[in-house]
Formats: structure tokens, C-alpha cells, sequence
């Protein structure tokens, strides 16, 4: 499954990081573009952590929107849904850019 592959590598990189230290917060920027479901991710997240310094660690994820340009009216919105319609006008015939993001914005540890 897409976010449990996505956990495994957030909580490597966040335990990295953490050098030992537990971890009570973790931070992500995640573009829209990857459709995450955020439950599901924060389920996974919990899951992979276990028995790690990130066990039990608050997850706070912004989602970053892809920009959308309608190839019809001419329109640039953004939006975080990837597969929207032009909000302008309603088109289909839309291009999207963006929303590739996905990282770990910053973590909190105890004692740091
Ligand atoms: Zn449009």
C-alpha cells in the first residue's frame, strides 16, 4: 500500500534524524499531486514507529496544492484535489503542475 511504503521511509528519515532522541512531533509537506489519504497515513506512521524513538510521536501534515491551468478559459487556480475540474469555468481540459512535495518539514524531540 502507497502510505505504508510512504511511513517506512518518514519514519527512517525522522529517526535518522532524530539521532536517538524521542520523538514527540513530526512535521510533513505533502503535495496533493500524491493523493494520500492523511487517516491512512497516520495509521501507517503509527504502525511503522512502533518500538522506534518516533513511537508515539503527534503527525501534523500540511498539504501543499498543485496548480492547476485550464487549457480552456485560460485560468491558473490551486487546488488539492489532482483531479479537479477548471473551478473557473468547469473545463476538464486542465493542466497540473506541482504537488510533488513530499518531506519532512521538522521534527520536535524530547530534550531538544
Ligand atoms: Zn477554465
Amino acid at each position: 500500500v502507497h502510505e505504508a511504503a510512504l511511513s517506512e521511509a518518514i519514519v527512517g528519515a525522522v529517526v535518522a534524524r532524530a539521532a536517538g532522541r524521542p520523538i514527540r512531533r513530526i512535521r510533513l509537506r505533502i503535495g496533493a499531486a500524491h493523493r494520500v489519504s492523511l487517516e491512512a497515513l497516520d495509521e501507517a506512521v503509527h504502525e511503522a514507529s512502533a518500538g522506534t524513538p518516533a513511537e508515539g510521536a503527534a503527525l501534523e501534515v500540511e498539504t501543499v496544492p498543485v496548480s492547476l491551468l485550464c487549457q480552456v478559459c485560460g485560468a491558473a487556480s490551486d487546488v488539492e484535489d489532482p483531479w479537479a475540474a477548471c473551478p473557473a469555468c468547469g473545463a476538464v481540459d486542465v493542466e497540473t503542475r506541482g504537488g510533488q512535495e513530499l518531506l519532512v518539514e521538522s521534527i520536535e524531540v524530547d530534550g531538544g
